[in-house]
C-alpha cells in the first residue's frame, strides 16, 4: 500500500485526514454562514469526495460477484468452503452479539433518553420530518421475512442495478460453488476471466486510492464545516453513550479477538488495517470501502486471498458490529425518550433483531436507519423519534462504520488462523 515514492500513504491519508476535520472545524466556528465557505464546500470539498466515493462505489458490483466466486473456487474443497463459511457465520453472529450487549448495557446504565428538554426534542424532530417521513416509509417496506427471502434474488441483474448487494453475493457464491462442481473448459476460462476482472479491479482501486489522501481531506472538510456541533452538545449523553461502546468495542473486544484467536499483535493489526479504517470513517460506508479492505486484508494483514475475498466480501454487508450495536442504543434511546416501558423479554427480542438487522441493513450512509424505523414501530415507539438523532447521525455514521469495517478485518484474522490450524 506503499505510495511508489516519498511518503507512505498511510502517512498521507493520516495528514488529509487531520487537515480535512481541523480546516473544517475552523470553518464552522470562524466562518459559519460565509458565502465563499457555502462555495468552497459546493464547488470543490463536496464535488471532489462525491468524485472519489463514485470511483470506489464503481468498482463494487463487479468486485463483490469477482471476489466471492474466486473465493469459492480457490478454497475449492466442499469441507473446507462448509469449514470457512461456518466460521464466517458464527464468527458475525458471535461478534455482532457481543456488540449489541455491549450498547444495550451502557445505555441501560447511562440512560441518555432521560431528561431531555421536550422542547428540544420537539423542534429536532420538526427540523427533520421530511427524512424522516422517507426513512419511515422504507422502513415499513422492511420486514423480517422479506428480509430473508429476498437473500434469493430473482433477477441477479436488478439486485446489482437496486444495489442489493445481499442477492448479488448469493447469486456469486452459488456461481462459484457450480464452478467448483463443474470444473470444464468452460468453466475454467469463466474463472480465469473472473481472475482479469478482479485483478483489473485491485489495480483500478490502486490507482484511486491515491487520491485517497485529497479526498478524505475533502470529505471530512464538507462534514465538519457543516456539522452542527450545537446538536452534537445538546444530544451529549445519547452521543457519548453510542460512542463509548464503540470504543469499547473496538479497543477491548477486538484486541482480544486478534491476540487470543487472530494470533497477532493488535498493534501490527491497527497499522495493517489504517487505510481501511481512514477510508471507513471518511466515506460512513462499508460498501464503498470493501476494495480498500480486500486490499489491506491481503496486503497489509498478509489474510490468504481466499479467506480474505471470502470474508470481507461477505462481512461488508452481513458483518456490522458498529451498526447493531448502534441500532440497539438508538431503540433503547428512544424507548427511554418516550417512556415506553421494555420488559426483560422485549429488550432480548430487540437484541436478536438488532442482530438480523445488521445483517441485511445496506452498507452505505444511513443503511440502518429503516431498520431502526422498523424495529420501532414493532415495540410501539414512535418511529418519528428518528428525527431526534437524524442531526448526529452522520457523526455517528463515520465512527460505527469504521468500526463495521474493522470486524470485517478482525473476522478475516481470525477465521485465516482457524482455517491454518486445521489444515496442518
Ligand atoms: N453506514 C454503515 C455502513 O456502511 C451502515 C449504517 O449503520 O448506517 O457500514
Amino acid at each position: 500500500m506503499e505510495a511508489s515514492r516519498g511518503m507512505s500513504l498511510h502517512t498521507k491519508m493520516a495528514i488529509g485526514f487531520a487537515v480535512g476535520i481541523t480546516a473544517g472545524i475552523l470553518a464552522n466556528s470562524l466562518a459559519g454562514d460565509a458565502g465563499w465557505l457555502d462555495i468552497a464546500i459546493n464547488y470543490v470539498a463536496n464535488p471532489v469526495g462525491k468524485v472519489f466515493l463514485n470511483l470506489l462505489f464503481m468498482l463494487v458490483v463487479p468486485l463483490v460477484f469477482a471476489a466471492l466466486v474466486l473465493g469459492v473456487v480457490e478454497i475449492g474443497d466442499p469441507r473446507a468452503l462448509g469449514r470457512i463459511g461456518g466460521r464466517t457465520l458464527i464468527y458475525i453472529l458471535a461478534v455482532t452479539a457481543i456488540a449489541v450487549t455491549i450498547g444495550m448495557i451502557l445505555v441501560n446504565l447511562i440512560q441518555p433518553g432521560q431528561g431531555l428538554p421536550p422542547e428540544l426534542a420537539e423542534s429536532l424532530i420538526a427540523q427533520s420530518s421530511d427524512r424522516v417521513a422517507d426513512i419511515a416509509t422504507k422502513g415499513s417496506a422492511v420486514s423480517g421475512i422479506d428480509l430473508l427471502i429476498n437473500i434469493v434474488p430473482r433477477n441477479p441483474l436488478a439486485a446489482a442495478v437496486n444495489g442489493d448487494l445481499i442477492g448479488v453475493m448469493f447469486f456469486a457464491l452459488m456461481f462459484g460453488i457450480a464452478a467448483t462442481v463443474v470444473a470444464s473448459d468452460g468453466t475454467r476460462s469463466f474463472v480465469g476471466a473472473v481472475q482479469g476482472v478482479y485483478d483489473i479491479c485491485l489495480k483500478l482501486i490502486g490507482w484511486i486510492i491515491q487520491l485517497a489522501p485529497y479526498a478524505v481531506a475533502c470529505l471530512l472538510f464538507t462534514i465538519t464545516a457543516k456539522l452542527g456541533f450545537d446538536v452534537l452538545v445538546q444530544l451529549a449523553r445519547y452521543v457519548g453513550t453510542v460512542v463509548l461502546a464503540l470504543a469499547l468495542h473496538a479497543f477491548v473486544v477486538f484486541p482480544l479477538l486478534i491476540k487470543f484467536f487472530g494470533g497477532m499483535s493488535p498493534l501490527a493489526f491497527w497499522r495493517g488495517a489504517e487505510p481501511a479504517i481512514l477510508t471507513a470513517f471518511s466515506t460512513s460506508s462499508s460498501s464503498a470501502t470493501l476494495p480498500t479492505t480486500l486490499k489491506c486484508a491481503e496486503e497489509g494483514l498478509g489474510v490468504p486471498r481466499p479467506v480474505a475475498r471470502f470474508v470481507c466480501t461477505l462481512g461488508a454487508t452481513a458483518n456490522m458490529n458498529g451498526t447493531a450495536l448502534f441500532e440497539g442504543i438508538t431503540v433503547l434511546f428512544l424507548a427511554q425518550f418516550f417512556g415506553v416501558e421494555l420488559s426483560f423479554v422485549q429488550q432480548v427480542s430487540i437484541l436478536v433483531l438488532c442482530i438480523f438487522g445488521a445483517i441485511g441493513a445496506a452498507g452505505v450512509p444511513g443503511g440502518s436507519l429503516p431498520i431502526i424505523a422498523m424495529i420501532l414501530a414493532m415495540f410501539g415507539i414512535p418511529p418519528e423519534g428518528i428525527g431526534l438523532i437524524l442531526g448526529v447521525d452522520r457523526f455517528l455514521d463515520m465512527c460505527r462504520t469504521t468500526v463495521n469495517v474493522g470486524g470485517d478485518l478482525v473476522g478475516s484474522v481470525v477465521v485465516a488462523r482457524g482455517e491454518a490450524k486445521a489444515t496442518v
